[in-house]
C-alpha cells in the first residue's frame, strides 16, 4: 500500500487584479482625463468626479469631498 501524502491543491484567493485606471464611479476604465481624489489618491474619470461634485458625492474610498 502505498501511503503517499498528496498535498492538497492550494487554495489561493483568485489574483484580485489592481486596474490602476479603474473608475469607481461608473466602474469602468477611465476615459479621457483623470482625477485624482487628494486625499486618498483614488483615480477617476475627470467627468465621472465633476457629476459626482454636482451631485454631492463622496470619494468611494475615504469620503472625501471631491473637488473636480
Ligand atoms: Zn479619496
Ligand atoms: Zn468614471
Amino acid at each position: 500500500m502505498t501511503d503517499k501524502k498528496v498535498p492538497p491543491p492550494p487554495v489561493l484567493p483568485p489574483p484580485f487584479k489592481v486596474i490602476d485606471n479603474f473608475c469607481l464611479f461608473h466602474k469602468g476604465t477611465i476615459q479621457g482625463e483623470t482625477y485624482t481624489c487628494p486625499k486618498c489618491k483614488t483615480k477617476y474619470c475627470l467627468e465621472c468626479a465633476k457629476k459626482a461634485k454636482l451631485g454631492g458625492k463622496l470619494c468611494i474610498k475615504c469620503k472625501q469631498l471631491v473637488i473636480a
